[in-house]
């Protein structure tokens, strides 16, 4: 198995607070805990050998660590990653963004769970406005693909399908449908009955413009994405409950207490800060060669018990979603 791609994240801490994310009681990893960014850097130079290319910078919410763009400098440096991209909430972005532009960030995805403001508010504790702000500015700037990520919620956003379509052609940015995953244990009060399968609402698109076209993406990842005959955008479908694609999963994350996450339907992690911090760089790769071997047994594991079980109790903002 090669790494195709890291997840990296900068922070535990977020500027929103979602629902099914991070709830109350969350607490934070002190500061000397979380992996400084020449460490990140170190790790993913090394994981190169490995065939490592694309990296995302995600948390928590990346844009609340300071100086962000110094990490995408590093890492753009390193002559085999070609993709360097953030997920944001987008809050703060309008004010980021140009910076990190110049800093070589290559692409942006932005979660946003609805398009009217109250609910939005109701689910994030945040201003659709400024959100709706950061996206103007980074088209302005040239960031190509903007993906807009909307976790479906039944019975609380799964209305707004064919809005995020419309907006998608309006904003041109490609929306991606999430379907919403056990992940944080009983803290995040998850359940089934929450999970909207996405062949509904992809159902529900065709009835308004006809059946969808298969269409590929930048670093379209897990996402199975079409072409919306009529409007000419992109969508996109992540089913991780109604259609799970652990088969030759590659996707690694690295938390910002600098543990690899192999999943995230389980809570196996190694701890690779102390390798980056302790070690040489020789331990550092034989680190590695046990992360891949570690990974392909979990994702056997996966596919063996048919799915049956997801227990990650790890809250999303602590893992780097
Ligand atoms: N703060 C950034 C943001 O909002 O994009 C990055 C981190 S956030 C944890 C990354 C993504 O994970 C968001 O799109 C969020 O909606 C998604 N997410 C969080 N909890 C989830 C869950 N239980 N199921 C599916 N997606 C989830």
């Amino acid at each position: 198995m090669e790494i195709s791609y890291l997840r990296v994240s900068v922070t535990d801490k977020c500027n929103l607070k979602c629902f099914y994310c991070r709830p109350d009681n969350s607490e934070f990893v002190p500061h000397d805990e979380i992996l400084r960014y020449e460490e990140i850097a170190k790790l993913v130079k090394v994981m190169t050998k490995y065939g490592l290319k694309k990296v995302r910078i995600t948390g928590g919410e990346p844009l609340v660590r300071p100086q962000l763009e110094e990490l995408v400098k590093m890492l753009k440096s390193i002559p085999q990653i070609t993709d360097v991209s953030l997920t944001t909430n987008a809050v703060t972005l309008s004010k980021h963004a140009e910076k990190l532009r110049k800093a070589g960030l290559d692409r942006l995805n932005i979660s946003i769970d609805s398009l009217k403001p109250d609910l939005f508010f109701q689910i994030t504790k945040g201003r659709l406005e400024d959100v709706l702000e950061g996206i103007k500015v980074s088209k302005k700037l040239g960031y190509d693909p903007i993906k807009v990520n909307a976790v479906i919620v039944k019975g609380l956003n799964e209305d707004e399908a064919l809005d995020f379509v419309e907006f998608g052609k309006e904003y041109g940015v490609e929306v991606r449908f999430i379907e919403m995953m056990p992940i944080g244990g009983e803290q995040i009060n998850w359940s089934e009955d929450k999970v909207q399968p996405l062949v509904r609402i992809k159902s529900r698109i065709e009835e308004k413009y006809g059946k969808l076209i298969p269409a590929i993406s930048i670093g379209s990842g897990a996402a199975r994405v079409y072409k919306v005959p009529k409007l000419g955008t992109k969508i996109g479908f992540i089913t991780p409950i109604s259609n799970p694609f652990c088969d030759g999963c590659s996707k690694l994350r690295l938390t910002a207490e600098g543990h690899i996450k192999l999943c995230l339907r389980t809570d196996e992690e190694l701890d690779a800060k102390t390798v980056i911090r302790y070690g040489t760089e020789k331990d550092l790769d034989r680190f590695i060669k046990k992360v891949l071997i570690e990974k392909e047994l979990s994702n056997q594991k996966i596919i063996r018990s048919g799915y049956a079980f997801s227990d990650c109790r790890r809250i999303m903002t602590s893992i780097g979603g």
